[in-house]
């Protein structure tokens, strides 16, 4: 059991996640008193103001012996959000501090837990200049040397590529797969299910996409992404609906990507029909080029028909095609991301994704007995491996993410060719322009004040639902876009 006690319960989701850096644990049991440890991990936190300093405490118990413990101090700023935004800060460094201590294995990204570490980079050296930024996170969230090279290296690559003012993207989603993935959190459908809906989720979501040039209206729409699930697996005449639909509101776009992800939904017939529509980038994803591990993971396709699918996309000679490489995956180790890697770059796709593994709640992978996964350290091996392949090969990583229950506490990082990077997914990561979002699950964005403030309105997940109310998400969305 990992239990926790802090005297500001307000903080409790920030603290158990930087418990969680350490300790593999859904529950985190709330204790409402300090006095008696229990048995197992037990995390005592208080957090003090006195004068203009605040205080965050940590002791730390294992089977009701004291083990370690640590406190953070700082200024206590002005302003009711700034100083919410310090005391969960200061509460994270003084858990990974105290934890470390015990545990004595230091983490890559220190203690941060916020999914977008290049954007919270970016925030700090436009507020604190370049230099008080590095000392943040080196110093003050024990951020690796490595990993704040590789944000600061983003960042470069994104230069000259952020969004003008007014400028916005437009997402479309189709969350149905042909298969569901062992790692997939997603909202997505198997046949099962949506083959029977398929016709009417097309319909609900052709109704709700007529709303989308009104709420565009005089703005311009940057880029815009059909994704998913796997757009790919809606039958053919459903895609050139949803495509030739979302051609209209693309029209005169920077970019018009579509996610192909699963290898065994291509056909020429629908890489004729995306490229009709005018999409000029693609994802098609390996995940691995190993036929076993493919297997493992649920995908129904191998490495053979990925490379097929691959090469039957480029020859229609779209401006760039992305493949998504996973490393972490079960039985895999870096040669196994270095022998997949080499044979993904033999094929020049334009950007290659590398992600980390992330075992959620919702996953298959939870609950089932599967082979050993590789280490931590093999994990984060594997990701070095592929950053020295990808940088030899004139790839560049260009955007960065982090999702709850990764391995390792690692990340996933977009690489690109020069010129090839995809502007959609840099906006979508860095927050910065105002996201209009159609179809079950999809989170329509707006930024206030330069993107202080984030106003948010989300689709219904569930298909039946969605079905039901989408004439109700364009309702949503006409509010938050007014
Ligand atoms: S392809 Fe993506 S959305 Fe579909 S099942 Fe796999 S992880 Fe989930």
């Amino acid at each position: 059991m990992t239990a926790l006690y802090t005297n500001a319960p307000e903080y409790f989701n920030d603290i158990c996640e930087a418990v969680r850096l350490f300790i593999d644990t859904r529950r985190i049991e709330l204790l409402h008193t300090p006095d008696a440890p229990p048995s197992g991990f037990f995390v005592l936190h208080t957090l003090e103001r006195q004068g203009g300093m605040m205080t965050s405490a940590v002791r730390f118990f294992s089977d009701g012996a004291s083990v370690s413990e640590y406190s953070f101090s700082c200024a206590v700023p002005a302003g009711a959000l700034e100083m919410k935004r310090e005391a969960k800060r200061a509460s994270k460094i003084s858990v990974y501090r105290a934890l470390l201590r015990h545990f004595k294995t230091p983490l890559p990204w220190g203690s941060l837990t916020g999914i977008r570490p290049s954007k919270l980079l970016r925030d700090s050296e436009s507020l604190l200049g370049e230099k008080k930024a590095a000392s943040l996170f080196l110093d003050t969230f024990d951020v690796s040397l490595q990993k704040y090279a590789l944000a600061k290296s983003i960042l470069e690559s994104q230069s000259g590529l952020y969004p003008a003012d007014g400028e916005l993207d437009v997402y479309i989603g189709i969350p149905f797969c042909v298969t569901r993935c062992a790692y997939c959190s997603f909202a997505s459908y198997t046949p099962d299910v949506f083959k029977d809906a398929e016709a009417r989720y097309t319909e609900a979501l052709l109704a709700e996409l007529a709303c989308a040039k009104e709420i565009i209206g005089s703005r311009r729409v940057r880029a815009l992404y059909v994704g998913g699930g796997t757009p790919t697996a809606l039958s053919p005449a459903n895609l050139a609906a949803v495509l030739e639909r979302a051609a209209l509101i693309a029209d005169g776009a920077d970019e018009f990507t579509v996610e192909a992800g699963r290898p065994d939904t291509i056909t020429e017939e629908k890489l004729r029909i995306i490229k009709a529509a005018g999409a000029r980038r693609l994802s098609v994803n390996a995940q691995t080029m190993f036929d076993e591990t493919l297997r493992r993971i649920g995908r129904r396709h191998t490495s053979a028909e990925f490379a097929a699918a691959f090469n039957l996309a480029a020859s229609f000679g779209f401006d760039a095609l992305n493949v998504d490489l996973i490393a972490g995956l079960p039985g895999e180790t870096s040669e196994h991301i270095a022998a997949s890697l080499a044979q993904v770059i033999s094929l020049a796709p334009e950007n290659i994704t590398v992600h980390t593994l992330a075992v959620k709640r919702a996953s298959a992978f939870a609950a089932a007995n599967m082979e050993a996964f590789p280490t931590d350290t093999q994990t984060a091996q594997a990701l070095e491996t592929a950053h020295t392949m990808l940088s030899a090969s004139g790839y560049r990583p260009y955007y960065l993410y982090r999702q709850k229950y990764m391995k390792g506490s690692l990340e996933n990082t977009g690489y690109t060719k020069p010129g090839k990077a995809c502007l959609y997914n840099i906006d979508n990561m860095e927050e910065l322009c105002d996201v209009l979002a159609f179809g079950a699950g999809a989170i329509s964005k707006r930024l206030f004040q330069g993107g202080a403030r984030i106003e948010r309105a989300a689709n219904v997940k569930d298909l039946k639902g969605y079905i039901e109310r989408h004439a109700e998400m364009a309702d949503f969305k006409r509010r938050l876009f007014q």
